[in-house]
């Protein structure tokens, strides 16, 4: 009788004896462990792949004209025309100039922005839009990390180190980057005058934040943190990097109202005028304001658009919660849906949630804790049960509020 062949794994070579499962194909057989492998291979692969059509790395600008830029960014930011209008022009003036041929002899300088307003009024979310919808890599970093080289705390090469994590080390992609420099008013002097003894939080940082954003090449630690004598650096030119800053410069008003004041002693002032002013006083920021506020010329040299971002209003709250592209209440209807439910809310709980995130004086972002606060309950149950629909009432909006922890955080 003729022996029967020994079969074996086609990937490994490992006999039938020796495996547990062994799957047939038409020439060949796979073992369990191959399989597993392979398994692996392409969750990594995976990753990998959608990195790269995350973060852009297939060096395409996709450029869009100033108008467009701003209708892009009404998706997701309620309001704050202002900001959008100068952000998109100063925007489509540097991919512009990153596009212009290199002997040109009029050389367009970099249009770095400055933004100033309170905190939660979303500088992050303008700037992190703008990047989404340029697919270019994009990096969040606070100015209070660094510290004047030599120093205990970061480098301020170490902000590029987050750009080249954000699109997997492609160094050419991370040179079109933007870098979102957060509390920027944070490094400010503390005195407007240069003092004799260096500021090491302050000043210090400032300084060596100017070569970066004028364009420089840099050497940054991959991975982050301060340079070490044996880790490998890699080189990246900061000159197509687009910096946007921004800070709450608390205070700044007294700063403008003093400036106004003292240019509008005369007859011919305007009550109405006046009054705008004094309302709106950082419609009117500019340089020599964040110059006293402790922004060393220097810098204020390499950030020449500066705009401003309103507080939010009751209004303007109301909105953020329904209408961007991806609101809060999208979201939570979404996780719902995802669930089996219809998810549906008397209007009058988002005139609830609003009244609440301003009476608790949480601003936008706790508009997000307050809806939690509200259906972290039906969250909790719902999945077990068999429901098709949820309707939040008024009631139950307060309710649930008022039996939750956030209620407890009043402020006076
Ligand atoms: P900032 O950087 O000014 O401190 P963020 O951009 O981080 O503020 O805003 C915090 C959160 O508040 C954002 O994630 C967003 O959900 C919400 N938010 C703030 N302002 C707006 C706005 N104008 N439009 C839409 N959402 C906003």
């Amino acid at each position: 009788m003729a022996k029967q062949p020994v079969l074996h794994c086609s990937f490994c070579g490992r006999s039938r004896d020796e495996v547990k499962i062994l799957i047939a194909g038409q020439d060949g057989h796979i073992c369990e462990n191959c399989v597993e492998h392979a398994q692996e291979i392409i969750a990594q692969e995976l990753v990998a792949y959608t990195d790269t059509k995350a973060t852009g790395s297939s060096n395409k600008l996709t450029v869009r004209k100033p108008i467009e830029i701003k209708k892009f960014l009404d998706d997701y930011v309620i309001g704050q025309d202002d900001a959008k209008k100068i952000l998109a022009v100063a925007v489509y003036n540097h991919y512009k100039r990153l596009n212009q041929k290199v002997d040109n002899d009029v050389e367009i300088e970099k249009s770095n922005i400055i933004m100033v307003g309170e905190t939660g009024t979303g500088k992050t979310l303008l700037a992190k839009s703008i990047a989404r919808m340029l697919n270019v890599p994009f990096a969040i970093v606070d100015a209070t990390v660094f510290t004047e080289a030599g120093y205990v705390g970061e480098d301020v090469e170490s902000m590029l180190s987050r750009l080249l994590q954000a699109c997997n080390y492609d160094v050419a992609s991370a040179e079109k980057g933007i870098v979102f420099i957060d509390e920027i008013d944070k490094v400010a002097r503390k005195s407007d005058n240069p003092s004799i003894t260096r500021d090491v939080s302050g000043e210090g940082v400032q300084q060596g934040l100017l070569k970066l954003l004028e364009g420089t090449e840099v050497l940054v630690p991959p991975q982050g943190g301060r340079k070490h004598p044996e880790q490998k650096l890699v080189k990246l030119n900061t000159q197509n990097i687009l910096f946007i800053c921004g800070g709450a410069f608390d205070g700044i008003d007294k700063v403008i109202a003093r400036r106004i004041n003292t240019h509008a002693i005369g007859f011919n002032v305007n009550k109405d005028a006046q009054e705008f002013q004094h309302n709106n006083l950082l419609h009117f920021i500019n340089a020599v304001d964040l110059k006293h506020f402790g922004l060393i010329p220097e810098l204020l040299g390499r950030l020449p658009v500066i705009t401003y971002l309103d507080p939010l209003d009751a209004a303007t709250l109301r909105n953020i919660l329904t209408e961007p592209k991806n609101s809060l209440i999208k979201q939570f209807t979404r996780l719902f849906e995802i669930e089996g439910i219809a998810l549906t809310f008397d209007t009058a709980t988002y005139d609830f949630m609003v009244e609440k995130a301003l009476e608790y004086k949480l601003g936008a972002r706790g508009l997000r804790s307050i809806c939690e606060s509200i259906l972290t309950d039906a969250m909790f149950e719902l999945p077990s049960q068999k429901i098709k629909t949820f309707h939040v009432s008024l009631e139950y909006a307060q309710r649930k509020f008022s039996s939750s922890k956030l209620s407890m955080l009043k402020v006076a």
